[in-house]
């Protein structure tokens, strides 16, 4: 299949609208990362996103939407906690999990009886999605398994001849995808961390969240359980931003006659050995770290990755590393 590369004007926007609602994949930007969306309402378009991605049909998609009420034709129940967060949150980069109403099909929801649903905060995803004027169910637009892209060329690199259009916007600002919050229960769980932080939450629901990320914790988030956001060569990570440690494993990963990089937070530190900003701040570590593994795996075969950032945000930017890292921490 020939992809179809097309840009932000009227005529490319109204070509993606007409394709999603043809049943085809198309890959738009976000504020988070880039996603692959189909028609929701279009089953056979759902299932062509799985095999596009490599993606496990146990693990659910997220449907976007750009209004609001579009959440009550998908979701069976609204509780007063979703109300809320729909009310005072969205749009943002956060997702939430309701009862599902029958219209959602079971191939989405891997076979769940609930429904993750998200209102992108980007004027980008928003045009878009209203373009479609149909729910949109939108993975990360990468092979499974792979760092997700943040810029429609890396969404190329992965889908190129696979999937019928990729909408050609800006880099993604977040980086890091959604914040999942679990509302379909009787406490609020956020089985994924996101830029949407616990506090925030709480600040507009007023009871305690509780966050439910460890893949060992029972959840009904599948999501959770498969590798994710791997580079090609070996990642390991530190969180104590110790120079010396850091140092050390370089040089023994060199005489091995490895050829790694240092991805870390102070560059100037480390003499002549390789090294990459990991960022300066929690966002910029968030912007580009999923690009930063995208280029260090082409030039390195190994990569040190520290990261000592304390924060709310920085939890959700750990999440990420430690599963890049496939938990080799050091
Ligand atoms: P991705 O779109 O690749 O960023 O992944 C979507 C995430 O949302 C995965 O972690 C899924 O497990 C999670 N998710 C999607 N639908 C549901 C649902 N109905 N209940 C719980 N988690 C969900
Ligand atoms: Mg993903």
């Amino acid at each position: 299949m020939k992809t179809k590369y097309l840009q932000f004007n009227d005529n490319d926007l109204n070509e993606a609208g007409r394709l999603i609602r043809q049943g085809e994949l198309v890959a738009f930007p976000t504020e988070t990362v880039y996603g692959l969306g189909a028609n929701a309402l279009d089953v056979s378009a759902v299932k062509s996103t799985y095999v596009a991605k490599g993606r496990p049909s146990d693990n659910p998609l997220i449907v976007h939407v750009y209004d609001k009420k579009q959440i009550y034709d998908i979701a069976r129940t609204v509780n007063v906690y979703a109300e809320t967060i729909i009310n005072e949150l969205m749009p943002a980069s956060l997702t939430v999990v309701l009862p599902k109403k029958a219209v959602i099909d079971d191939c989405i929801t891997a076979g769940l009886d609930t429904v993750a649903i998200r209102m992108p905060e980007s004027a980008e995803a928003r045009a878009f999605l209203q373009a479609a004027a149909v729910p949109v169910t939108a993975p990360s637009a990468n092979l499974s398994g792979r760092p997700s892209p943040t810029t429609w060329r890396r969404v190329s690199d992965d889908l190129d001849g696979k999937i019928a259009a990729i909408l050609c916007g800006q880099p993604c600002k977040v980086g890091i995808e959604s914040t999942v919050l679990d509302l379909s229960g009787e406490q609020p769980l956020i089985l994924r961390p996101g830029v949407v932080t616990p506090d925030q939450i709480e600040s507009v629901l007023k009871i305690p969240v509780k966050v439910v990320t460890n893949p060992k914790d029972k959840v009904n988030s599948p999501g959770v359980r498969y590798k994710h956001y791997a580079p090609k060569v070996p990642l390991v990570l530190d969180t104590s931003g110790d120079v010396k440690k850091l140092s050390d494993y370089y040089d023994g990963l060199s005489e091995q006659g490895f050829k790694p990089v240092l991805l870390v937070e102070d560059t100037s530190v480390y003499g002549n050995r390789s090294v990459c900003c990991i960022g300066r701040t929690d966002v910029e570590v968030a912007q580009n770290l999923f690009e930063n593994l995208r280029v260090l795996e082409n030039k390195y075969d190994y990569i040190i990755a520290s990261f000592s950032s304390k924060t709310q945000f920085a939890d959700s930017i750990l999440n990420r590393l430690i599963r890049s890292a496939a938990q080799h921490i050091i």
